[in-house]
């Protein structure tokens, strides 16, 4: 099977859009794996959410998903992700915020974990650090966990003994994925921060058991006019542009 792994699209249509056609491009896949936050920031929360749905997949709950759709406490959110919630949460219909607030928050599938945050805390917990990955490793069963939230492609493999170790990953090579436990960030569709302003994902082909990171470039300039025509923080705006 090949697998489409995704994450932290961000009401980013063009952005999303961009990915799915590269997937085509490159083959298509059986299935779409979405590791949350298909909304909040950008402008475009419904088309985002019917696009995914449009789809074979499985999704699990963001903090953004559930901040939208009212189901947490937004104080917990910084000022300009606030804005963009209750923004997002405005623009939603009663099935679309029924649809965000029943998103699961833990799915396997195959050899994999799909969470949002981390297996721990898979809402609001950032796994970036090898301390946080080594607990988190505690936290699930299966060979492989795919989380999102943090916006950064990478992985961390576990050792036998002392920390789990960071590996970058690397854009278009194939990288075998065999018997160590891994904890694997495809990056963000909609919103990266690693520094690179393309759309980040991984295509999964669970018989040759090998991944491979690709960039998509988009039309960042068409995102960013509709976030103005809404009002939504410069901030925002102004960071998809670097990528950070
Ligand atoms: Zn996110």
């Amino acid at each position: 099977m090949r697998c489409a792994i995704l994450s932290d699209i961000h009401s980013n249509l063009e952005a999303f859009q961009a990915v799915l056609k590269d997937i085509e491009a490159r083959g298509g896949a059986d299935e779409v794996w979405c590791a949350g936050d298909v909304v909040g920031y950008g402008p475009n929360p419904k088309e985002c959410i019917a696009l995914l749905r449009e789809h074979r997949y499985v999704c699990v709950v963001g903090n953004h998903d559930w901040g939208a759709a009212g189901r947490v406490d937004i104080s917990y959110f910084n000022t300009d992700a606030a804005t963009a919630c209750l923004w997002t949460g405005r623009q939603l219909d009663a099935d679309e915020i029924d649809y965000l607030e029943n998103l699961p928050m833990k799915v396997e599938r195959d050899d994999f974990t799909i969470v949002h945050g981390s297996p721990r805390d898979p809402i609001w917990e950032y796994l970036l650090t090898d301390y946080v990955a080594d607990i988190n490793f505690k936290h699930f069963q299966t060979r492989y966990c795919l989380v999102g939230h943090s916006h950064v492609p990478f992985i961390f493999e576990e050792r036998e003994s002392g920390r789990p170790v960071f590996r970058d990953l690397p854009e278009g090579k194939s990288v075998k994925i065999g018997e160590r436990r891994l904890i694997i960030n495809p990056g963000s569709v909609g919103q990266p921060r690693d520094g690179n302003a393309k759309a980040s994902y991984i295509l999964f082909d669970s018989e040759k058991k090998s991944l491979i990171h690709y960039r998509v470039p988009y039309k960042v300039i068409v995102v960013q006019d509709k976030m103005r025509k809404v009002d939504l923080p410069p901030r925002l705006i102004q960071r998809l542009s670097y990528g950070l």
